[in-house]
């Protein structure tokens, strides 16, 4: 096992270019794996990582979304998280997260989503830590023992997959454990990023009577509906009179307002418009605001008026990511997910990056 190494893009430095380095690739833990990463998406958190909006240890390897071959499985590692057996050269794909099963969300609240100690690939495994490839924007990822790894959804394409890889389980998290779609509902999603297009797909799946969709730029909206995700389309970023499309909106849920709406945007100031775009007894859930990006006005009588429930949602677990891979077939045949992405080699990591920062793609990944 001596002489094997692998290449992986590091930060090292807040705000500066990112580099690729290769490092000597270990054995397989006991009880994880290597895996030959094929693909590491690009989620619009890595942007923050990298000029340093969250406190994270660097150097690093980035990359908490992917997809790739088992190479190598360690000692006790023989089935996945649903219990199919695993074998050199099965595709698979992992969850970012491992909690740490003994803190107060994991242990007394049921809620390891919130656990205080988790260790995400990419986001909080230091290289200074060891094993250093613990990021997926490479071409091999050490996976450490308490993993979720579930095997590819058989027949999907790898890019459809990456499609909503982080922003599927998100979804997942929040519809499953928050606050479900109901039958005939109408549903309104603000935002046109990925998770904003989870959201609509899977409020369609689940048998929402109508998904209207609030975002922008055009070409994002456009990229949508040719993937058959969202009934309604309405672009508010480019918009010279945003209170003109919030109009119609109400009137694209028939004037009285969704029973849910669905904040999937980041942006503060969404929350405002979004309370005052559910019916009276409706509720608002809260999941893209992800990033602390500020302070923001709004009017607390709409809550009140409306009596509207309001919910927060935060991450996911194993579980989720293994749901969202259960349900991409049925996504797959109905959605074109994969024409949401955009694959770039992963040298090229700097234009991909640059790529989803001006908005040029929907989803960008890396491939190897
Ligand atoms: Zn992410
Ligand atoms: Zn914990």
């Amino acid at each position: 096992m001596t002489g094997r190494t692998g290449r992986g893009v590091v930060l090292e430095e807040f705000g500066e270019p990112l580099a690729l380095r290769e490092f000597a690739l270990p054995p397989a833990p006991d009880r994880g794996m290597i895996v030959a990463c094929g693909y590491g998406g690009i989620c619009g958190t890595d942007l923050h990582l990298k000029q340093g909006h969250l406190p994270i240890p660097t150097p690093l390897v980035l990359g908490h979304e992917g997809l790739g071959t088992v190479r190598e499985l360690g000692e006790g590692a023989t089935h996945d998280a649903v219990g199919a057996e695993l074998r050199p050269g099965d595709s698979v794909m992992w969850a970012s997260s491992i909690a740490c099963g003994t803190c107060p969300p994991c242990r007394l609240h049921r809620e390891p989503t919130l656990c205080e100690n988790r260790r995400t690939y990419g986001v909080n495994r230091s290289t200074l830590d060891g094993p250093e490839l613990s990021g997926s924007w490479a071409d091999h990822i050490v996976l450490q023992p308490g993993t979720t790894v579930v095997k590819a959804a058989e027949g999907v394409d790898p890019l459809a997959a990456m499609s909503l890889a982080c922003a599927g389980p998100t979804v997942v998290h929040a519809l499953y454990e928050r606050r479900p779609v109901r039958l005939g509902e109408v549903v309104v999603v603000q935002g046109s990023g990925p998770v904003g297009l989870a959201a609509a797909a899977f409020a369609q799946l689940a048998g929402a009577a109508k998904v209207i969709v609030i975002g922008g730029p055009a070409e994002r909206l456009d990229r949508a509906a040719k993937a058959g995700i969202g009934d309604v389309h309405l672009n508010i970023a480019d918009a010279a009179d945003q209170e003109q499309v919030l109009n119609e909106v109400r009137a694209a849920t028939g004037g009285q307002g969704a029973d849910l709406v669905i904040e999937c945007a980041g942006v503060p100031r969404a929350v405002a418009q979004g309370l005052t775009l559910a019916r009276r007894g409706g509720t608002y859930l809260v999941i893209g605001q992800y990033t602390d990006a500020g302070d923001t006005l709004i009017n607390p009588h709409q809550i009140v008026y409306r009596q509207l429930d309001v919910i927060g949602s935060w991450a996911f677990t194993g579980a989720h990511l293994v749901e969202y891979v259960r349900l991409l077939p049925t996504l797959a045949a109905r959605f074109d997910l994969a024409s949401l992405v955009t694959p770039f080699p992963l040298d090229r990591h700097a234009d991909a990056l640059a790529a989803v920062a001006d908005g040029s793609v929907m989803k960008a990944v890396l491939t190897s």
